[in-house]
């Protein structure tokens, strides 16, 4: 007996919750298992495409599912790369390579499980999604060119053990022991064939390969009377076992736009991209002509949990004729869209392209030129058709796209600047530059900002009231990127951007001025004793037309505002 090894901890917590089933949805695991088989294939196909390998006959790759009753045990195989002992080891018994499974501690039972929902969502269920339906696990299974196979066998609560095992041919096939039914949940379900083939069909049934089991289907076994002869009153039925292929295999994105759910396109999304959340927009095109290419993108209805953060990946899938080639394929969307999931199939590409070649790849290039500008015009529509939903768009990535006005010299920023969005005093709440500037006052030069770290608190600041009370609307800035962004557009439609807390503002009338140097002679000998007592720290001291009700505020020079000084200087050398 192998000795029995324990899963990480990570792994371990997540084992947990997929035992004890939080998840609604428990039914996914086998989506879950087919994508991966149908990954594994995919894998092996593209191996042998490339390499040239006739040892590997193409057309047989299938996915095989055996319903064993006896044995209360869902089969599921596949013919496809199969792992080694390494493999199976990094694969099964770890998750979330991609980051860290942190539960927050001291939450309550009802938090917990808000937590899991999120957690599986954020990190897809992927292979551990067995355990919401099985008491046992086994994966035979065995590399494509190693002599040796393997199982891998586990009840999640003791961990696992690897075994050498016997295994004629490549592939992996998974063993689900059900567990028994509790008043709650029956899991006899999916020992029925018709529950299975409907979940084959609701969740699988793009997967280019075919899905087969054996079905039990009523045969009419008197048809054979001959021409002219009447039927006999009693047709006469028998039960016989058909192979049965329970996928239409055609992948979603070549399907006919009109003939596509909502439905289909969300599942397709959520079980690719493993999103909890529905996407907020499709984006499903074909475009024919020098380049012809199909893409179906998609923008995330939230933002992954570690969007911000170094290890998301960008890129789009990348598939040549049906046949995926790789993924996060970088090159095809922009840094400032790089929120977008979602493939790419082109008949024009090579199935050799590699990651280096991406780069240089002239027609990629085109593609990710059609792909960047029809992103824009989607969001564009958004923005003009559906204002809310913009809104919420805005909420999830609005950052991204302010960083893209900022980052590269400001290279993108005559794309970007119509999805631009900031908080109107005047309107309160989000407007475009485009709305502002229509709204401008007669004679207004300047689109006036504000910087701060909370709307209410720049509304309540004192100069912020006085080019309010002139009538003028302001723009209320909170991210620490928008005061960069609005530096690097300079201007929009000629108007140029003014920090209403830097330099002269000269909103006075010519009385107004009068007024004020009067006061400013005055008072000449105040404000030089306060220059005095200050010294350095402050370049002048002067009476001001900027406060309302306030007595002071300070203010500062034409070149760097306070905001972005303090944002430089938190900034890592
Ligand atoms: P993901 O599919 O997102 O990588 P999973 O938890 O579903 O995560 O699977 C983990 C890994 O286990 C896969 O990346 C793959 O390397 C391996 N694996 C799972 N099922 C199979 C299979 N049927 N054949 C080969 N490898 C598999
Ligand atoms: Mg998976």
């Amino acid at each position: 007996m192998a000795r029995k090894k324990q899963f990480k901890a990570e792994s371990k917590r997540l084992l947990d919750l997929m035992i004890n089933s939080i998840y609604t949805h428990k039914e996914i695991f086998l989506r879950e298992l087919i994508s991966n088989a149908s990954d594994a294939i995919d894998k092996l196909y593209y191996q042998s495409l490339s390499e040239n390998d006739s040892a590997v006959d193409r057309s047989a790759f299938k996915i095989h599912l055996d319903i064993d009753k006896e044995n209360r045990a869902l089969v599921i195989s596949d013919n496809g790369i199969g792992m080694d002992k390494e493999e199976l080891e990094e694969n099964l018994g770890t998750i979330a390579k991609s980051g860290s499974l942190a539960f927050k501690e001291g939450l309550s039972e009802e938090e917990k499980k808000d937590e899991a929902v999120d957690i599986i969502g954020q990190f897809g269920v992927g292979f551990y999604s067995a355990f919401m339906v099985a008491s046992r696990v086994e994966v035979l299974t065995k590399k494509y060119g190693s002599d040796t196979a393997y199982e891998w066998s586990s009840d999640a609560v003791d961990g696992y053990t690897i075994e050498e095992a016997q295994k004629d041919s490549c592939g992996t096939t998974i063993t689900l022991y059900l567990k028994d039914n509790t008043d709650d949940d029956n899991y006899d379900e999916y020992l029925q064939q018709y529950e299975i083939e409907r979940l084959v069909k609701k969740y699988s049934d793009y997967i280019r390969f075919p899905i087969e089991m054996m079905m039990e289907t009523q045969k009419r076994v008197d048809e054979e009377t001959a021409e002219g002869e009447e039927k006999p009153a009693e047709p006469k039925y028998e039960t016989v076992l058909e192979l049965k292929t329970l996928n239409s295999m055609i992948p979603l994105w070549k399907r006919n736009k009109s003939e596509i759910t909502k439905e289909e396109y969300n599942e397709f999304y959520q079980d690719k991209f493993n999103d909890f959340h529905e996407p907020q927009r499709v984006i499903h095109t074909s475009v024919e002509g020098a380049v012809s290419f199909s893409t179906l993108m998609f923008i995330p209805g939230k933002a992954p949990y570690n969007y911000y953060q170094q290890d998301y990946k960008k890129g789009l899938q990348l598939y040549s004729r049906g046949v995926f080639i790789m993924d996060n394929a970088e090159e095809l969307i922009p840094e400032h869209f790089r929120f977008v999931k979602g493939l790419v199939d082109s008949q024009d590409l090579s199935l050799n392209i590699s990651r280096e070649m991406l780069q240089h790849d002239r027609q990629l290039k085109v593609i990710a030129n059609r792909i960047e500008k029809k992103i824009k015009s989607e969001l564009l529509l958004m923005l003009r058709n559906e204002r809310e939903e913009y809104e919420k768009f805005w909420n999830n990535f609005g950052l991204q796209i302010k960083f893209g006005v900022y980052n590269d010299y400001g290279m993108h920023k005559d794309l970007l600047q119509d999805l631009l969005l900031f908080y109107s005093s005047k309107e309160e709440k989000l407007v475009t530059l485009d709305e502002y500037v229509a709204r401008m006052e007669e004679g207004q030069e300047f689109i006036y900002f504000m910087s701060g770290d909370k709307i209410e608190n720049i509304d309540q600041m004192p100069t912020v009231k006085k080019v309010k009370d002139k009538g003028y609307e302001i723009l209320y800035l909170t991210d620490n990127v928008d005061e960069f962004a609005l530096q690097v557009l300079g201007s929009f439609k000629d108007k140029k951007f003014k920090n209403i807390s830097q330099g002269d503002l000269n909103l006075d009338s010519e009385e107004e001025k009068k007024e004020l140097e009067k006061k400013a002679e005055e008072n000449k000998d105040l404000l030089g004793g306060i220059k005095e007592a200050l010294g350095e720290k402050v370049k002048e001291v002067k009476i001001s037309s900027r406060l309302v009700d306030d007595p002071v505020c300070l203010s500062s020079d034409d070149g760097m505002s306070f905001e972005m000084e303090k944002v430089l200087s938190a900034m890592p050398e």
